[in-house]
C-alpha cells in the first residue's frame, strides 16, 4: 500500500480522527493574520525572524532549523534526498518500524526507495533488535516516531542512539517528534553528539496550526543540506510565518491545551475500563483503543452521531483498533458519551 488514504473532508462534526487541536490556535495567531499588510502578502516571505523564534523555542542555534510547509513536506524532501537511487546504483532502503505514520511508506515509494517494514511487538514496545537486524549497507533512513502514531507509545532515547551508531555512512535516523510536546521529551538536546539524526517537528498539533501548514527539521546543518535542496525555496507562506511567531509568543495557550490533553486521557482510560475496552497508555494527544469486533460498529455509530474517529484496524499489529484524539476536555466528554451509547446499543 503506497498511496496515502486521506481521511474524508468532514468539518461539520467533532473531528477526533486526525489528532488536531480541536480548540484551535491562540487568539494571538488570528490577530497576527488579521494585521498582515497587503505589501507583506505581495512579497515573497522572509524567514529569518520565524526561524529565530522556532530555534529559541527548541533551544538550538538558528542554523539547525529548516522551516517546512508542514512536516509532511519535510518527510517528502527527506525521502527524495535520501532514497533516490543513482543511475546504475542499488535501490536504497528505508526501515519503518510498524505500525507507523503511513506517509513514510508512501514517500518511500515516491522516492523509488525500498520499504523495509519491521513488524511490531504485541504490546508495541520498540523493536530495537529487529530494526538493527534490518540494517544493510543500502539503508539510508530509519523512520522512528516518538511518541509513535498511532500507538502513543514512547521510544527510548537509547534505542535511537544505538540505531544511529549502527547505520552505514550517509544514512540517517529520522525522529518524527510531531507529538513531542505531549510527552515532554525530545531528542533535540542529543543532536550535537549525533550528526546523523534529524528531528522533525510540527506546529499542527500542540499549537493548533494544522490549517496553516508549518513544521521544521532540526539537525546539523551539513546533514540537512541535501534535504534543503529538495524543498521548494518559498514553500512556507507569509501567513504561516507570522502565525508561528504569534503562537510561540503565547505558551500559556499551549500549556492550557497540554493540561486538557492530560485530563482527557484520564477520562478516556476510565471510560475504557468501565466499558471493557483495551487501550494503550499514550504519551500523545490521542489514544489507541482496541474494541475488537465492536470497532467497526463503534466508528460507524459515532460517525452517524457526528463524532469522527479513525479506524486503524488495517494497520500492522492493530487489528480491532481505533484511534481517538484526546484534547479539549469538553470534546472528550461529548465523544465518551457517544462511545458509551454506541457500545451499549451494540451489546
Ligand atoms: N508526522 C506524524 C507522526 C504525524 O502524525 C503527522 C500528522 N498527521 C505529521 C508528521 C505531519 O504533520 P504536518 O501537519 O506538520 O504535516
Amino acid at each position: 500500500m503506497s498511496q496515502y488514504e486521506k481521511p474524508p473532508e468532514l468539518y461539520d462534526g467533532l473531528r477526533l480522527h486526525q489528532n488536531e487541536n480541536t480548540g484551535g490556535c491562540s487568539p494571538r495567531v488570528r490577530e497576527a493574520l488579521a494585521s498582515l499588510r497587503a505589501d507583506e502578502i505581495g512579497f515573497y516571505p522572509p524567514y529569518a525572524a520565524a526561524t529565530d523564534a522556532v530555534a529559541r523555542y527548541l533551544g538550538v542555534a538558528a542554523d539547525r532549523v529548516t522551516l517546512v510547509n508542514g512536516l509532511d513536506e519535510g518527510i517528502m524532501a527527506l525521502a527524495v534526498a535520501c532514497l533516490r537511487a543513482s543511475i546504475g546504483g542499488p535501490q536504497l532502503e528505508a526501515i519503518v518500524p510498524e505500525p507507523a505514520f503511513e506517509i513514510f511508506r508512501c514517500d518511500t515509494a515516491v522516492a523509488g526507495g525500498k520499504l523495509v517494514q519491521v513488524m511490531p511487538h504485541r504490546e508495541f514496545s520498540f523493536p530495537l533488535d529487529e530494526v538493527l537486524a534490518a540494517i544493510t549497507p543500502n539503508t539510508r533512513v530509519v523512520f522512528v516516531t516518538n511518541p509513535n502514531n498511532p500507538t502513543g507509545v514512547g521510544v527510548p532515547a537509547d534505542a535511537i542512539k544505538t540505531i544511529a551508531r549502527r547505520l552505514p555512512a550517509g544514512a540517517v535516523v529520522f525522529v518524527d517528534e510531531a507529538y513531542a510536546e505531549f510527552a515532554g521529551e525530545s531528542f533535540i538536546p542529543e543532536l550535537g553528539a549525533f550528526p546523523n539524526v534529524i528531528v522533525g517537528r510540527t506546529f499542527s498539533k500542540a499549537f493548533g496550526l494544522a490549517g496553516l501548514r508549518i513544521g521544521c527539521l532540526v539537525s546539523a546543518p551539513a546533514t540537512v543540506d541535501p534535504i534543503r535542496r529538495a524543498i521548494p525555496v518559498y514553500s512556507v507562506n507569509i501567513a504561516a510565518v507570522v502565525a508561528i511567531q504569534a503562537a510561540l509568543s503565547d505558551l500559556d495557550h499551549l500549556h492550557d491545551y497540554l493540561r486538557q490533553v492530560a485530563e482527557s486521557k484520564t477520562l478516556l482510560y476510565a471510560a475504557c475500563e468501565r466499558l471493557g475496552v483495551t487501550y494503550w497508555t499514550s504519551r500523545a494527544n490521542f489514544v489507541l483503543v482496541c474494541a475488537g469486533d465492536r470497532t467497526d460498529a463503534l466508528v460507524k455509530g459515532a460517525f452517524r452521531r457526528g463524532i469522527y474517529l479513525r479506524d486503524r484496524s488495517s494497520e500492522p499489529g492493530c487489528a480491532g483498533c481505533l484511534r481517538i484524539a484526546t484534547g479539549i476536555v469538553e470534546h472528550t466528554a461529548r465523544a465518551l458519551a457517544v462511545i458509551e451509547e454506541v457500545l451499549c446499543d451494540a451489546r
